[in-house]
């Protein structure tokens, strides 16, 4: 199988009634573009990170990847095969191979189970594992492999024995012993000290090395990105604007909405300070997105054109000049 057959997404759209006119309206009804014609491909074992301020659409886009939403529109294929209408069954067995890490590790557990319970419990919903024996090996090997060692330590604990990033370790633990193929991180880390953000980030890169395992690490912070993505997806009021490796677009931004992220993250040595980018105004609403580029409201250089005419995202083998061109032509 070719690697790009493993995870593709194209043309995605979720779109939520927000008001529905009354019977003898011919008003449409009002809809939130939470995801708007999102298209990406995730390889075997890669990371990427999906960039975005919050309400851009990226916690959405990660339901509608599990199944836990249905897409308004597009399509979402797996290992070759359409997913987004699939039996009880096969979404059960998806749900085996492509696993949710929330942000927050608190809400993730509940308080009266131990640790042991909490990591068997996928274990049982999915009738993994011949009999007991088998399946407390997996509960400790997951439980070591997300770094809690020894895992006896931990078995017969409760989750407010443990500290955030252990409890963070914990729901980790509760995504790999099922053995996923792709974990969907929705902030993984926005809730941690910021001591130990780098700790959960170091064992999502560790992840994908020893398990291949891939990830789509779903953040608002361009900065914690770091060198850990193989890939940025930027996205800005449902839409990913510009996609490329992590240096492409950590070096070289091409969108001005990459442009004003990178330029508000705090870079310690004064001489690799970029020029601060105050972007106009706020986020419009996703009930109603405008004309043209959606983000010429705010954006620094735009020009007449961009009110009526919205450019292909953009790929590194372009550069924002060039989908500019293609918008005025
Ligand atoms: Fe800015 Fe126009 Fe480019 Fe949109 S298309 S990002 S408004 S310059």
């Amino acid at each position: 199988m070719s690697a790009e057959k493993f995870l593709e997404v194209r043309g995605l759209k979720k779109y939520f009634e927000v008001s529905r006119p009354g019977f003898f309206s011919r008003a449409a009804p009002r809809l939130v573009h939470a995801v708007d014609d999102v298209s990406f491909n995730l390889r075997r074992s890669e990371v990427i990170a999906l960039v975005g301020e919050s309400g851009c659409g990226k916690s959405t886009l990660a339901l509608l990847l599990m199944g836990l939403e249905e897409p308004t529109d597009g399509v979402i294929s797996f290992e070759g095969q359409v997913i987004n209408h699939v039996s009880d069954s096969d979404r059960k067995d998806l749900r085996r191979k492509i696993q949710m890490v929330f942000q927050d590790p608190y809400e993730s557990l509940n308080p009266t189970q131990t640790i042991e319970e909490v990591i068997n419990e996928p274990l049982e919903v999915h009738g993994i594992g011949e009999n007991k024996k088998e399946r407390d090996q997996r509960v400790k090997k997951a439980l070591e492999d997300a770094g809690l060692k020894p895992a006896e330590t931990y078995l017969k604990r409760y989750p407010h024995e443990l500290s955030g990033g252990q409890r963070q370790r914990v729901v980790i633990a509760a995504a790999l012993v099922l053995e996923p193929e792709i974990i969907l991180a929705d902030e993984p880390v926005s809730m941690l000290d910021v001591s130990i953000r780098a700790e959960i980030i170091n064992l999502l890169a560790d992840l994908r090395i020893t398990r291949k395992i891939a990830v789509i690490f779903i953040t608002h912070d361009l900065g914690s990105v770091g060198f850990f993505a193989d890939r940025v997806a930027v996205m800005y009021l449902g839409r990913i604007v510009e996609i490329g490796t992590m240096l492409e677009v950590l070096e070289k931004p091409q969108h001005p909405y990459t442009k004003a992220l990178l330029s508000v993250i705090p870079v310690p040595n004064p001489r690799m300070r970029r020029e601060r980018i105050i972007l106009k105004g706020e986020t419009p609403n996703p009930i109603d997105i405008p004309s043209g580029c959606r983000f010429h409201p705010r954006c620094p250089v735009a020009i007449d054109a961009c009110k009526v005419s919205d450019p292909p995202f953009i790929k590194h083998s372009q550069t924002h000049q060039t989908a500019c061109l293609l918008l005025v032509k």
